[in-house]
C-alpha cells in the first residue's frame, strides 16, 4: 500500500499567492494584497512559530488579517490566540454572524465566506475563491467519511442540497479540512457513494438480511480504495451509519 500521503505536511501552491500546508489538519493562507486571510487554524498550538515563518516566507511578511474558521472544532482552531495577538480578527460563526449569502473579502482576488451549515455542525462555512476556483469546505467532505453524527431524512436532504451548492460552483481546487487536496468530481463521487450506501443498505433490509450480513455484504468501491483512509476505517464506519439509519427505521425501511 502507498504510504499516507499526508504523512508529511507538504505546503501546495493552489495558484499565486494562495498556499495550502496538506497535512492531516490542513490550513491555508492567501495573499489579499495589502494582506492575507487563513482559513482554518489547525490543532496543535505548538506549531504557531512553524507556520508563521512560512506564512512569511511564502507571502513576503503580509499582515494576516482575518483567520476564517470552517467551525470551531478543536482541530481547526488552535493558533487562533496567536494569529489574534498579531492584530488578525478572528471570523466564525460564534465571532460574527455569516449568512447563506455569504460575507466578502476584497484584495488582488475576491474571497467569500459562507453559511453552509448541518453538514458536520451547525455553524458549517465554506471559503470560496472565485478567481482560482478554489473552494475550501471544511469536514463537510471528508474523503468517504459521513460528515454528520446520524444519518436521518432530514440530514440527507441537507447534504444533497448543500453539495448541490458546491458542487454548482465548479471548483478546480477543493481544499477538505484534513487530508489530500481534491476537486469538484470527488464531491459528485462522495455523493453518488452516499445513496449507493443508502440503497443498497435499504434493499438488503428489505430482504430481510441482518446489520451484520449487510454490513458484511458492501465492500467499498473500487475506485474509491485509493481515498485517503477509506479503506482503513472510513467505509466501513459510513457503513455502519448507514445500516443503524435504515434498520432503526429512521428513514422509513
Ligand atoms: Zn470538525
Amino acid at each position: 500500500m502507498a504510504s499516507d500521503p499526508v504523512e508529511t505536511p507538504q505546503i501546495i501552491e493552489v495558484a499565486d499567492g494562495f498556499y495550502v500546508r496538506q497535512a492531516v489538519d490542513n490550513m491555508a493562507w492567501i495573499d489579499m494584497g495589502d494582506y492575507a486571510v487563513v482559513v482554518d487554524a489547525l490543532e496543535q498550538p505548538h506549531l504557531a512559530g512553524e507556520v508563521m515563518a512560512e506564512i512569511d516566507r511564502t507571502l513576503g511578511g503580509k499582515p494576516v488579517r482575518y483567520v476564517l474558521n470552517t467551525h470551531t472544532h478543536y482541530d481547526h482552531v488552535a493558533l487562533n490566540g496567536a494569529f489574534e495577538r498579531l492584530g488578525a480578527e478572528i471570523v466564525n460563526q460564534e465571532t460574527c454572524s455569516i449568512s447563506s449569502q455569504g460575507r466578502w473579502f476584497d484584495g488582488r482576488r475576491r474571497l467569500k465566506m459562507l453559511a453552509t451549515p448541518g453538514c458536520h455542525t451547525s455553524e458549517d462555512c465554506c471559503v470560496w475563491c472565485p478567481e482560482d476556483r478554489a473552494l475550501l469546505v471544511g469536514d463537510i467532505f471528508g474523503w468517504g467519511l459521513t460528515p454528520c453524527g446520524a444519518v436521518t431524512r432530514r440530514t440527507i436532504k441537507i447534504l444533497d442540497e448543500t453539495y448541490g451548492r458546491l458542487i454548482a460552483f465548479g471548483a478546480t481546487t477543493v481544499v477538505p479540512g484534513h487530508g489530500p487536496v481534491c476537486a469538484t468530481h470527488e464531491l459528485l463521487r462522495w455523493v453518488d457513494y452516499f445513496h449507493w450506501l443508502i440503497d443498497a443498505v435499504s434493499k438488503a433490509h428489505r430482504a430481510g438480511d441482518s446489520e451484520s450480513q449487510i454490513a458484511a455484504s458492501l465492500a467499498p468501491p473500487e475506485d474509491m480504495k485509493r481515498w485517503w483512509r477509506f479503506v482503513q476505517w472510513k467505509h466501513e464506519d459510513s457503513v455502519a451509519k448507514v445500516v443503524k439509519a435504515v434498520c432503526s427505521g429512521e428513514l422509513g425501511g
